[in-house]
């Protein structure tokens, strides 16, 4: 882990990594750290579910407890910013607009430390949403791996499989009420059927 970085004013944070990295763990270790600094804290988190709003739930010593707003845009979040906060954190920024890079641009601007995590890449293994912009802003860049199911190895790749087989190339980024799973993989293990011909060849 990148060692802990403060500057006077405001900076910005990215926590990138494929699904299953820790990259929800590494953010929650940060808000937790910030309260026990007696920081205001606000989290926001795209795509929230109950499954999820229950680990959210942030308590520190003193009795406050965080817990997570949902958003599914940035101007959600900015109608919704604490004035008063210190540090804005936001998970799963990848299914968030373009917004919000000038969001968390005019955040930290104004003094604020940004933390943002996401998955930098889809099941395509290609840049996801504004994350890769994210990471070019951002003052500290931390990219997490989880462990490839098959071989053990460091997963880099989000493997998408549909009733159990690898989902090919051209279905959807983001899959509404779908059927599908996720493993973490690595490169060498990680596999994505491409039906356009003329794809391959130019490799
Ligand atoms: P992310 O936010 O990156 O999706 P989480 O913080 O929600 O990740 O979850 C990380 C946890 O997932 C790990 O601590 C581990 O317990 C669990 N996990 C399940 N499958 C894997 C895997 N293949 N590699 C690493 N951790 C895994
Ligand atoms: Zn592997």
């Amino acid at each position: 882990m990148t060692q802990a970085f403060h500057q006077t004013g405001g900076w910005i944070e990215v926590i990138a990594g494929v699904m299953f990295s820790g990259k929800s763990e590494e953010l929650i270790r940060r808000v937790r750290r910030a309260i026990i600094a007696r920081k205001r804290v606000q989290v926001f988190k795209s795509h929230l579910d109950a499954r999820y709003a229950g680990i959210y739930s942030i308590s520190s010593h003193d009795g406050r407890t965080v817990h997570a707003v949902p958003a599914d845009s940035a101007a959600q979040i900015a109608l919704q910013i604490d004035p008063m906060a210190h540090v804005i954190a936001i998970d799963e920024a990848q299914f968030l607009d373009e917004g919000v890079v000038p969001l968390v641009t005019s955040l930290a601007a104004r003094g604020r430390r940004v933390i943002v995590a996401g998955t930098d890449t889809d099941f395509r293994g290609e840049p996801f949403g504004a994350m890769p912009d994210l990471m070019a802003i951002a003052e500290v860049v931390d990219k997490l791996h989880a462990i490839c199911v098959l071989c053990g190895g460091p997963a880099s790749r989000n493997q998408r499989l549909i009733g159990g087989r690898p989902a090919p190339y051209d279905s959807p980024t983001i899959m509404v009420g779908g059927t599908e799973s996720y493993e973490a993989r690595c490169r060498m293990c990680f596999s994505i059927p491409r039906r356009d011909a003329h794809q391959a060849s130019l490799l």
